[in-house]
């Protein structure tokens, strides 16, 4: 079986797959990984360690790009995950259905249909995936399929209350009280913890999503937590997100700057607060959102829009999880009844890849 499992002469070569794309194979050199890109062309062969053997990318219409370590080694199947038949004449790749030339960028035999007739560049039955080919790939050789879409390139951007909307105050504006317990003055040579936007680049900086909890009124403002928290001493809101029991998200402290939210670890942590007591035993407030009793949880609204903020985290700056506070110790942030949530979105971001 092609793609499956194949004998030539007495070599034996099998193809694992998961979803129908192709992951790993194994013949008598051992187990290789292949990794894909988001039109599913093969761009990288590790060995069964995860040490990178070959690699090699493509132009626009599947023609290879040389780069070190390349070409691919080990596979035939490449561009959008389809057959290399012959390298001669700029390529023959089996597209299943028909055959396709990434030298002249077509099929080499007419479409049998045509599958959305009134898109005039359909109409040319020749053409690959609508000339297109960033966009969409082609498993079948019949239909073009969009890879953007479901695909971290159209994932919703959450609404968000931006800071002149919220009416913020800026960073280090309201003093902090007398005795206050904090101390976080703009950054300096000798206070390197203080305010400070990141110097390099925030994919590069940014990695994990650590969940707070604060206030046990739903109806506390962001503008009144602001307060509170640079009287207690942070030269601005501590955190980079809050998430109302309504799943409103507002701007904290700015992005591009490190927050104050787990001392110790605080570069690199983009810090979401949700606002509730998620510990056990509290009163019942029957004017919370959540007038559960004893032992309120994040509503269901604030954990939605927490993912939709992680998948658009992710998509700019590359997340590679979720933590609570008390992973990092010294607290019980974001309570107990809340852990289950975070529990599920460690989950949740970590399925994004
Ligand atoms: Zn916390």
């Amino acid at each position: 079986m092609g793609g499956a499992y194949e004998v030539t002469g007495s070599a034996v070569k099998k193809y694992y797959s998961i979803a129908g794309m192709m992951v790993a194979t194994q013949d008598a050199s051992g187990l290789q990984y292949l990794l894909t890109d988001h039109l599913g062309s093969t761009v990288a062969v590790t060995n069964s360690s995860g040490t990178l053997t070959s690699q090699q990318r493509y132009l626009p219409f599947g023609a290879p790009r040389t780069i070190p370590n390349s070409p691919i080694l080990g596979t035939d199947f490449g561009y959008t995950g389809q057959r290399l038949l012959d390298s001669g004449m700029g390529g023959i790749m089996d597209y299943k259905a028909r055959f396709y030339s990434p030298c002249i960028m077509q099929f080499h035999q007419p479409d049998r249909l045509i599958p959305e007739p009134y898109n005039p560049q359909s109409l040319n039955r020749y053409s690959y995936v609508r000339n297109n080919p960033i966009r969409y790939n082609d498993p079948s050789g019949n239909v073009p399929i969009d890879c953007y879409d479901g695909s971290r390139y159209c994932r919703p951007t959450p609404k968000l209350v931006s800071r002149p909307e919220w009416g913020a105050s800026e960073p280090g504006s309201i003093e902090p009280l007398p005795n206050a317990p904090f101390d976080e003055p703009y950054y300096s040579v000798d206070r390197p913890d203080g305010y400070q936007p990141y110097s390099g680049s925030l994919e590069d900086t940014l990695d994990t999503i650590v969940i707070h909890h604060e206030g046990d009124e739903e109806s506390m403002s962001v503008k009144d937590l602001q307060r509170i928290e640079m009287e207690r001493g942070f030269y601005d809101l501590p955190y980079h997100f809050i998430v109302g029991q309504d799943g409103t998200i507002y701007e904290g402290r700015l992005i591009a700057v490190r927050g104050a939210h787990v001392p110790g670890f605080n570069t690199g942590k983009i810090g979401i607060l949700w606002v509730g007591d998620f510990s056990p035993g509290l009163e019942a407030d029957p004017t919370a959102l959540d007038p559960s009793g004893d032992d309120p949880s994040p509503t269901l609204n604030q954990i939605n829009a927490t993912k939709t903020l992680i998948v658009w985290l992710d998509d700019l700056y590359g997340i590679d999880g979720v933590a609570a506070h008390i992973d990092y110790g010294g607290t019980v942030c974001p309570g107990a009844n809340a852990i289950p949530s975070v529990n599920q979105l460690k989950i949740f971001a970590q399925n994004l890849r």
